[in-house]
């Protein structure tokens, strides 16, 4: 399966810095053994779209609603992404599930429209450091699959974020055997739900230290990458394991 090394670049990097960001990147981006792809901030996608026109690498909004237009103040339209040129969605990261309050419900919503249009949404799970202690990692994750996926089309692409909560933005990173169990145990979870051949992507804190070890690991599809993307050097040191 061809791997995918995604950035999430969160409520950073302005339009000007953005097509900075890209000026130097494309010059290193051959280097990238898997598809590429950038999580700009909203404002900043339409600087995206100019800055990778006529490149192979892919883009997309961090967070969309579940409807293309409307009376939604402040929102973000998965349309918007479609007509700029952008192929991705990322869904329920655990910022928005925490700190926007996004249910399963919504989030299903939000995959079944981005999947509507033609985009490819890039569905985040993950359990927590209290869910992981007690034992429940397992059936937090298959909870969120089993309700996020709920409206899904199986004949549509869909990619996996595993991201304990954890490890995000903390620089705990999970081992690479709790890697390697926890995606074996995704995978088992989604072929139960029919999306067998839908890529797992980890992500939690990594950095090009420990890329290596971690893309080694059994059912791990390539990366989602917070802090690390925000630097090209690091980033595509990360990309080119
Ligand atoms: C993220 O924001 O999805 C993420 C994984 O962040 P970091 O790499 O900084 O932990």
């Amino acid at each position: 399966m061809k791997k995918i090394f995604a950035a999430n670049w969160k409520l950073f990097k302005t339009p000007k810095e953005t097509r900075e960001f890209f000026t130097q990147f494309k010059e290193v981006s051959h280097k990238a053994t898997g598809e590429l792809v950038f999580f700009p901030s909203a404002i900043s996608l339409e600087a995206a779209s100019t800055s990778l026109a006529g490149t192979s690498i892919k883009w997309g909004a961090q967070n969309c609603h579940s409807q293309a237009q409307g009376a939604f103040t402040g929102e973000n339209s998965a349309q918007v992404v479609k007509e700029l040129g952008g192929s991705y969605v990322l869904i329920g990261h655990s910022e928005r599930r925490k700190v926007f309050g996004e249910t399963d419900a919504v989030i299903a919503e939000k995959v079944a429209f981005v999947q509507s249009l033609g985009l490819i949404p890039m569905l985040c799970i993950g359990e927590t450091l209290e869910e992981r202690e007690g034992l429940h990692t397992f059936r937090t994750l298959e909870t969120q699959l089993h309700l996020g996926l709920a409206k899904a089309d199986k004949s549509k692409p869909v990619v996996i974020a595993y991201e304990p909560v954890w490890a995000i933005g903390t620089g705990k990173v999970a081992t690479p055997e709790q890697v390697a169990e926890t995606h074996t145990d995704v995978f088992g979870i989604l072929k139960a739900l029919g999306f067998e051949t839908t890529p797992i992507l980890y992500g939690g804190s990594v950095k090009p230290d420990n890329a290596a070890g971690l893309i080694q690991q059994p059912h791990v599809n390539g990366f989602l990458v917070g802090g690390a993307s925000l630097e090209v050097k690091s980033f595509i040191e990360i990309a080119s394991v």
